[in-house]
C-alpha cells in the first residue's frame, strides 16, 4: 500500500480483518498508524510511544509506528485539516490511536474527531472509567467507580446537520418546521440557529449490541441506557425502547429487566443473567455520584455519553487520567476522553495517563492482553509511588511532581521491573 502524504514503515506487518469470521489477525510487529494530535498532543503524543513501545518489547513484540497527519500538523505540512491519506491509512491499517484535535468553537472548521469517526463508521466510542490506586479524587470512595459508557459515535446533535443564523436554509427550515409541521408558536422571533437530531434503530441497536457483548463477555452485571426520553419521546425515548427491543430479541435468554430481577429473582441478579435498565441523563448524573456501585456498562447516544464519561472521569481523577478508544467494524482508534488543553501545549507538564492507557485499549482489541496488563499495573505502580504531574501532585500531599516526559521514563522503568 503507498500514499502520497505518508512514509509506510519498511519493517513491520499489517493487521488485517476477515469479514466473513469478523476476526483480526494482528502480527507480533503491527504497523501502527499515530497522530500526535495538536495543543498537548505534541507532548503525550511521543511520551504515550514510548510506554506502548516498552510495554510491546516486554512482551516480546514490537510495534512500527507510522506517523499520520490532521489538525494543526496536517495543515502546517500539506495545507489541510484532514488529509485523505490519512484517513485510508487507519482503515487499510484497522487500528490505530491518536492524541486530541482542537475545534474551534462557533465559526471554523467542524470537529475533526467527529469527521474522522464517521468516515471511519467509527459508532461506538468506549470509556472506561476505573480507579487507580493512589490517585487522589474528589469523592468519598473512587474505587466504588468501575464503568464502562459505550457512546454512540454518528447520530444525534453531533450529526452535524445544522444551520445557521440569518442564512436562507435556516429561513426555509423555520417555514417548514412552522408552516408544514405546525408548530407556528415555537420558535422566538429574530435570528434562530436550528439542528437536527437524528436518532436511529440502526444506529442505536448496532451500539447497544456492543455494550450487551461486552457486559456478556467481560462478567459484567449490568447494562443503563441513560436517555431523556420522558422530553425526547421519539429521539431519546425511541432509544430506551429499541435498546430494550435488541435485548429482548438477541439476548433474551441471558438478559432480564429490572422489573424481573424484583419480581422473579427477589433482587438477586442470577449469576449467567445481565440485567438490562434504563435511567434518566439528570437522575444518572447524581447518580453516578450517590450509588456509584449500582452501575456497570453504560450504553446511551452522543451527547449524553460525552458528559457522563467527562463527569465519570472527573471522580476517578480528572481528565488526564481518562482512556477511550472508537470502535467500528474491525477498526479501533484509541484517543484520550480530554482535548488539546492549547495553553500547557508544548510545555512537557500534562499527564500522559489517558493516552497511555488509550493505547492500553488499543492492545487489548489488538489481542495483547498481557502487555495491557503491564501498563496497568506500571501507571498505578508509579502513581503509587507518588511520581506524578501537576495534575494529580496538586491534590496529593507530599510526591515528586515530574514532567510529561519524565513521567513516561518512569512508568518504562516500572514497566521493566514488573515485566
Ligand atoms: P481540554 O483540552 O480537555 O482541557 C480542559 C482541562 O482539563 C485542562 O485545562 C486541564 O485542567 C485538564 N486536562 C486536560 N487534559 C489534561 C491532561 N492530559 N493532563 C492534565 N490535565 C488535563 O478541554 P477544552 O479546553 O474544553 O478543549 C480544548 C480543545 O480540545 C477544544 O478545541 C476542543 O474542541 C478540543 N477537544 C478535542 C477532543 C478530542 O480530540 N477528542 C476532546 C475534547 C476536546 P486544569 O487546567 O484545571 O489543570
Amino acid at each position: 500500500m503507498s500514499y502520497d502524504q505518508i512514509e509506510v514503515p519498511e519493517d513491520g506487518e499489517k493487521i488485517t480483518f476477515d469479514e466473513e469470521t469478523g476476526e483480526l489477525s494482528v502480527p507480533d510487529n503491527p504497523i501502527i498508524p499515530i497522530i500526535h494530535g495538536d495543543g498537548i498532543g505534541t507532548d503525550v503524543g511521543p511520551a504515550a510511544q514510548k510506554v506502548l513501545d516498552a510495554a510491546a518489547e516486554a512482551t516480546g513484540r514490537s510495534v512500527s509506528w507510522m506517523r499520520v497527519y490532521a489538525g494543526a500538523s496536517a495543515r502546517d505540512k500539506y495545507d489541510e485539516n484532514l488529509p485523505v491519506d490519512t484517513v485510508s491509512a487507519i482503515r487499510d491499517h484497522r487500528v490505530a490511536i491518536k492524541g486530541p484535535l482542537t475545534t474551534p468553537v462557533g465559526a471554523g472548521f467542524r470537529s475533526l474527531n467527529v469527521a474522522l469517526r464517521k468516515k471511519l463508521d467509527l459508532y461506538a466510542n468506549v470509556r472506561p472509567t476505573y480507579h487507580l490506586d493512589g490517585v487522589p479524587s474528589p469523592v468519598k470512595n473512587p474505587s466504588a467507580m468501575d464503568m464502562v459508557t459505550f457512546r454512540e459515535n454518528t447520530e444525534d446533535v453531533y450529526a452535524g446537520i445544522e444551520w445557521e443564523a440569518g442564512t436562507d436554509d435556516v429561513q426555509k427550515v423555520k417555514e417548514f418546521v412552522e408552516e408544514e409541521m405546525g408548530y407556528d408558536d415555537v420558535i422566538h422571533d429574530g435570528p434562530v440557529g436550528i439542528g437536527i437530531k437524528p436518532i436511529t434503530e440502526f444506529g442505536t441497536k448496532r451500539l447497544v449490541r456492543e455494550a450487551i457483548e461486552y457486559a456478556l463477555e467481560n462478567d459484567r452485571d449490568s447494562v443503563t441506557l441513560v436517555h431523556k426520553g420522558n422530553i425526547m419521546k421519539f429521539t431519546e425515548g425511541a432509544f430506551r425502547d429499541w435498546g430494550y427491543e435488541l435485548a429482548a430479541e438477541e439476548f433474551g435468554d441471558v438478559t432480564i429487566t429490572e422489573d424481573e430481577l424484583w419480581e422473579e429473582y427477589d433482587g438477586e441478579k442470577p449469576e449467567d443473567k445481565v440485567v438490562v435498565k434504563d435511567r434518566i441523563a439528570d437522575n444518572m448524573l447524581q447518580q453516578l455520584l450517590t450509588r456509584t456501585a449500582d452501575y456497570d456498562v453504560i450504553a446511551t447516544m452522543n451527547l449524553n455519553g460525552d458528559y457522563m464519561s467527562d463527569a465519570a472521569g472527573a471522580q476517578i481523577g480528572g481528565l488526564g487520567i481518562a482512556p477511550g478508544a472508537n470502535f467500528g467494524e474491525g477498526l479501533c482508534l484509541a484517543e484520550p476522553v480530554h482535548g488539546s488543553a492549547p495553553k500547557y501545549a508544548g510545555q512537557d507538564k500534562v499527564n500522559p495517563t489517558a493516552m497511555i492507557l488509550s493505547g492500553r485499549l488499543m492492545f487489548e482489541y489488538m489481542g495483547w492482553k498481557d502487555a495491557g496488563k503491564l501498563i496497568r499495573d506500571a501507571v498505578e505502580k508509579t502513581i503509587s509511588e507518588g511520581d506524578v504531574t501537576y495534575d494529580l501532585h496538586r491534590q496529593i500531599e507530599g510526591g515528586t511532581k515530574l514532567a510529561t516526559s519524565e513521567y513516561a521514563d518512569k512508568v518504562v522503568e516500572n514497566i521493566h521491573e514488573l515485566a
